[in-house]
């Protein structure tokens, strides 16, 4: 039998699929990116780290996660503390976004991997597993548990200096669960997953079906969820469905280049509020001060805690930056068809998708101080404006790097190089 095809989400490369030692991950020989990975008795391990992450999961939101004691007062808080606070004190969007990170997502992912794999293990029928399946995909980037760990470890440095703080039973669990669903996640080999949701008898493209090494007269489509290769008539059509998982395929995401440019500069937009207006104001014994994503990592500084500055440093005021400039560089690169050094552009594009979503600390810690410092005069956190533009930069900025299709990187600057027509 000839080899299956297999296309590259990040330049459509197309490759014939190889057999790969268990624990590598296959890259794509144009630019880089991961085709995938191989893993031995994956549904089992999966399986046996998602049970184990939804049993901490439900630890992780049964108990305290910090204890706060000032003056011979105390509060403590859950993880869902800092969903409620934000709600009743009007900060709906603030609420909506943590909840969904920090609580419902990771939720939904673990749930999804047990619904798919405990079937597909024992050979059961679930309904809809498919369906499960693709929304999964959707869920997965919005899951932040990671970050809102930093986000702890950063608002119990700012407390420690003068109060009491406890970790509850709810921190270890989230110390454990975090690494136990990266390890659902990376030791799933998603190729195996989608050969055995498959339609019974389904065709797999080969290199019979295409002719490889003459792209311009054949057109091939990759579908964005179960990375399935449609080719032929199929792939000509301009509404097809995935033979393998059923979404809606594109030759590119529709769109994209305006969506992604419309995101960024509404993020450009939020970013001035953002760091103009505190996100949070702080009142301890009596005296209140506002306290804007600078002047945070300022007093971090001065309280001679440099690791923690350093980090929320990063997280707050470079990667957005860094996020605001490369974007706009490679989406213009990519809308002008510039050639030059291509794999470097989409191995930076890479790296932005996944550091956009560590911005979320300042967010998260707010959502933390927030929830436990509530001792009225003596030391309370009130969340401002700054918080809520802050978040709307990141959301925004991850929106658009979602919106946008990194084959364009390559598609004109490569047009123009056959065409031999310098950019
Ligand atoms: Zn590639
Ligand atoms: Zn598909």
């Amino acid at each position: 039998m000839s080899p299956r095809l297999v296309a590259c989400d990040h330049c459509d490369y197309l490759h014939t699929e190889e057999e790969i030692p268990p624990g590598h991950v296959a890259r794509c020989v144009r630019c880089g990116s991961p085709l995938y990975q191989s893993q031995n008795n994956s549904i089992e391990r999966s399986l046996a780290f998602a049970f184990t992450a939804l049993m901490l999961f439900i630890l992780a939101n049964s108990f305290p996660i910090l204890q706060f004691s000032m003056e011979g007062r105390s509060e403590s808080n859950t993880l869902i503390s800092g969903v409620l606070t934000f709600w009743n004190e009007g900060f709906w969007f603030l609420a909506f976004m943590v909840g969904l990170t920090s609580i419902l997502a990771p939720l939904l992912l673990i749930l999804a991997y047990i619904y798919v794999l405990l079937p597909l293990r024992f050979g059961l029928g679930f309904p809809a597993i498919r369906k499960v399946w693709r929304i999964l995909a959707i869920a997965r980037p919005w899951s932040m548990l990671d970050v809102f760990l930093i986000g702890l470890l950063v608002a119990l440095t700012k407390l420690n200096d003068f109060a009491d703080v406890i970790a509850g039973p709810a921190f270890y669990a989230v110390c454990i669960l975090i690494p136990m669903s990266l390890l659902m996640s990376a030791q799933l080999d998603p190729r195996e997953v989608w050969h055995r949701l498959a339609p019974r008898g389904l065709k797999y493209p080969t290199t019979d079906d295409i002719a490889v090494f003459a792209p311009s007269q054949e057109r091939w489509v990759t579908c964005e969820v179960c990375a399935f290769v449609l080719t032929g008539a199929t792939a000509r059509r301009d509404h097809a469905i995935c033979p393998c998982c059923g979404a809606r395929v594109h030759h590119r995401k529709p769109a994209s280049l305006s969506r992604a440019w419309a995101l960024l500069i509404s993020a450009a937009i939020f970013y001035i509020p953002a760091n103009v207006f505190p996100i949070m104001s702080v009142t301890m014994l009596g005296r209140t001060e506002a306290d804007t994503i600078l002047s945070g990592v300022g007093a971090l500084i001065e309280a001679g805690e440099w690791p923690i500055a350093m980090v929320v440093f990063c997280a707050s005021i470079v990667v957005p930056i860094f996020k605001l400039v490369v974007l706009s560089w490679v989406y213009m690169a990519a809308g002008m068809g510039m050639a030059g050094p291509l794999r470097q552009r989409t191995r930076i594009y890479r790296i932005t998708e996944l550091i956009g979503r560590w911005s979320m600390i300042d967010v998260f810690m707010v959502s933390i101080l927030a929830a436990l410092v509530k001792l009225g005069n003596i030391a309370t956190v009130v969340p401002g404006f700054g918080a809520v533009a802050f978040c709307a930069v990141v959301i925004l900025t991850m929106l658009s790097a979602m919106a946008f299709d990194p084959r364009l990187i390559w598609d004109r600057a490569t047009q123009k190089l056959k065409q031999g027509t310098p950019s």
